[in-house]
């Protein structure tokens, strides 16, 4: 295409070169590329899934092979571009001479035009077709990873090929969990006795329920690792890790006789063993206001 343009602008060579009558013939072009946004679910990124998609494109006519003449039928050079299949302007600017070249609009450049136009066509060379797609999905994939299908776009033009297809990944948001790269996030809320005594947790993963140790005397906000239990990574072995946050629940709703256990509980406690935060803090608040 480019070629040709310079030839149009450099060629018949020569001093005055005698032009050739031979005109430069539009060659073949490469079609479109086209996108589609696929949603997929957390676990169908994680895991890898294959999904089948209805793609509307463009496909070069089977009966023509393109070329928009009913078989067995001639082509025959178009009157307007005189085979060309692009019209030149030339516009004075000045001390300049200015060409320019525009696709011509009877043969939409290709420089022919069928005598009898296919009937399968109507000599576009193109029929508009939905196609079924089958995309294989890799495990690991992102929001906004774009995978490639070659030769899925839009018909080429005078028998180029066609263009490539986009498939963009688009993940649903899980109710449970979240995701940074290929480590997932979530949240598990445990009661303050858990917290105290230690407990065996339910906890989800990707790959379904598992126990999780809790230690005693965990934090509400802390984050505990399990290894390995992330998104498989898309190149290469291995997987992310989980990291599960603990929210400590406060009971509410206590009935009269739980209230005092409770405060029954806080005589009995000894602070600077018990809470040897809330020691430090309170140190903090008298140095503060003194
Ligand atoms: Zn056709
Ligand atoms: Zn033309």
């Amino acid at each position: 295409m480019f070629d040709d343009i310079l030839n149009s602008f450099f060629g018949g060579g020569g001093a005055g070169g005698a032009r050739t009558h031979r005109q430069p013939q539009p060659g073949p072009e490469r079609g479109a590329d086209l996108r589609y946004d696929l949603g997929i679910t957390f676990e169908e990124a994680a895991f890898g899934t294959k999904k089948s998609i209805k793609v509307p494109r463009s496909e070069t006519c089977s009966d023509c092979k393109g070329t928009g003449a009913a078989p067995g039928t001639e082509v025959e050079i178009c009157p307007e571009c005189h085979g060309m299949g692009q019209k030149q302007t030339v516009r004075q600017m000045g001390f300049m001479r200015m060409q320019t070249l525009e696709t011509c609009n009877r043969c939409h450049g290709a420089g022919k035009i069928p005598k009898t136009p296919c009937s399968h066509c109507h000599g576009d060379g193109k029929i508009k077709v939905t196609r079924e797609v089958q995309v294989t999905i890799p495990r690991g994939v992102d929001n906004g990873t774009r995978l490639r299908i070659a030769g899925g776009g839009q018909a080429g033009e005078r028998g180029g090929q066609p263009g490539d297809l986009f498939v963009y990944i688009n993940i649903k948001p899980h109710q449970i969990f979240k995701r940074n790269g290929n480590d997932v996030y979530c949240e598990v809320p445990i009661s303050f006795v858990q917290a105290a005594l230690g407990a065996d947790v339910d906890t989800p993963t990707i790959d379904g329920k598992i126990e999780l140790k809790v230690p005693a005397g965990t934090q509400s906000g802390t984050v505990l690792k399990i290894k390995g239990k992330g998104i498989p990574f898309m190149r290469g072995e291995g997987r992310g890790d989980e990291l599960v946050t603990i929210k400590v629940l406060t009971p509410r709703n206590l009935t009269d006789r739980q209230k005092k256990l409770l405060e029954q509980f806080e005589e009995d406690i000894d602070d600077q063993r018990v809470h040897p935060e809330k020691k430090s803090f309170l140190d903090k608040l008298k140095s503060f206001f003194s």
